[in-house]
């Protein structure tokens, strides 16, 4: 039988339309020659930054092409902080890792406060911002519980302040509406392979007037903001994974809400002693579960046999002998966070799927409770 793959948070499949509009870009000019084949390779990635711009209602001027959100992040909070001598920094406890360790690793000349959450991982939008405060970095969805933050509020009140607004959009574009810069923030970062395109391509939309330093030197590709010889490949499947995200968004969204219903619903009959951490008006397409009498890993392990891909939290953290900093910061004691189990679907998945990943999950469960007995 054919494997089901539940874990779209860590990575999505890569659309075979997405594969077909990369092809022809494999072997092409450097963008930046004047010659034929440089002109049409230059022509390819400034389609694809039309077509990411279009995504977030934007102008293609704004998008910076990165080999990933975890650069977009960098670039975006370290080049912040240099261009605008920021030492003190907000971000919420729940951040993705590549937000949370580049701020960790600036050292003490940066002050750095986290927000708490509630039981859901959700954010006060009246959250305190500390007087002084000069960035404030706050991701739209959360890729563990699926919680939705309320960055335009908190914009609003940092940006009030003086403060430029950071915002990870990764887990958010493609399963919500983002206009950039409807949601009031400077600076917002993306990645295509959460949307069905290839790895190792992000960008970073940039507010028009933003103050930032480069964190590369050399060329002057991206506007001299991120210079290097472009991956036009990646970045023209980029292009076409937004402008699929953008032309079937609804669809996926009216598809992911039924089918989150009917896997809690069938769960719930199939065992007991699950709770659902994800809160209810979430990412459709995610569930985080805690599981009571059971290991999430030994649940992800029992699941992988039976031909079905899920996660512990996120695949950046996963093996890690620390269990999920999201979990912790929600309120879970450390042997809580080691019972999380979190699925999330993709623009593909399908009610089958979703009935029998419900059904070996209670098997799965039943079978590792067993063992305790
Ligand atoms: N932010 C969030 C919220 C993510 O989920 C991820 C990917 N796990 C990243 C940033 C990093 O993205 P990339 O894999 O493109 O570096």
């Amino acid at each position: 039988m054919d494997r089901i793959y539940l874990d779209a948070n860590a990575t999505t499949p890569l659309d075979p339309r997405v594969r077909a509009a990369m092809e022809p870009w494999l072997d092409c000019g450097n963008a930046s020659s004047p010659h034929a084949e440089g002109r049409a390779a230059r022509a390819a990635i400034d389609r694809a930054r039309e077509q990411v711009a279009a995504l977030l209602g934007a102008a293609p001027r704004e998008i910076l092409f990165t080999s990933g959100a975890t650069e977009s992040n960098a670039l975006a909070l370290i080049g912040t902080i240099r261009a605008r001598r920021c030492a003190r920094v907000l971000c919420s406890a729940v951040e993705h890792p590549s937000v949370l360790r580049t701020l960790e690793a600036l050292g003490p000349d940066v002050a750095l406060a986290l927000a708490p959450v509630d039981g859901f991982g959700r954010v006060d939008p009246e959250t305190p911002i500390a007087p002084g405060t000069g960035l404030v970095s706050l991701m739209l969805a959360n890729n563990e519980s699926g919680a939705v933050q309320p960055v335009s509020r908190i914009a609003e009140r940092a940006r009030a302040l003086g403060a430029a607004v950071h915002c990870d959009a990764v887990q958010a574009c493609g399963k919500i509406p983002v206009a950039a810069s409807g949601l009031g923030v400077d600076l917002l970062s993306l990645s295509a392979h959460k949307m069905h395109g290839p790895k190792g391509a992000g960008a970073l939309w940039v507010r028009r007037g933003s103050r930032l330093a480069p964190l590369f030197h050399g060329g002057e590709h991206e506007r001299g903001l991120r210079p290097g010889t472009e991956n036009v490949a990646a970045i023209a499947g980029f292009g076409a994974a937004a402008e699929l995200a953008r032309a079937e968004l609804e669809a996926r969204m009216a598809r992911w809400a039924p089918l989150r219903a009917l896997f809690l619903a069938r769960l719930r009959d199939g065992v007991a002693g699950i709770r659902v951490n994800s809160p209810p008006e979430g990412l459709a397409n995610t569930v985080h579960l805690t599981v009571d009498g059971a290991e999430g890993e030994a649940v992800l392990l029992g699941l992988d046999l039976e031909g079905i891909a899920v996660a512990t939290g996120s695949a950046c953290s996963s093996g890690a002998a620390e269990p999920s900093h999201v979990l912790r910061a929600m309120g879970h004691s450390r042997e809580e966070a080691e019972r999380g189990i979190r699925v999330s679907m993709h623009a593909g998945t399908t009610e089958a799927e979703v009935a029998r990943c419900a059904d070996a999950l209670a098997r799965v469960v039943a079978g590792l409770r067993a063992l305790h007995v």
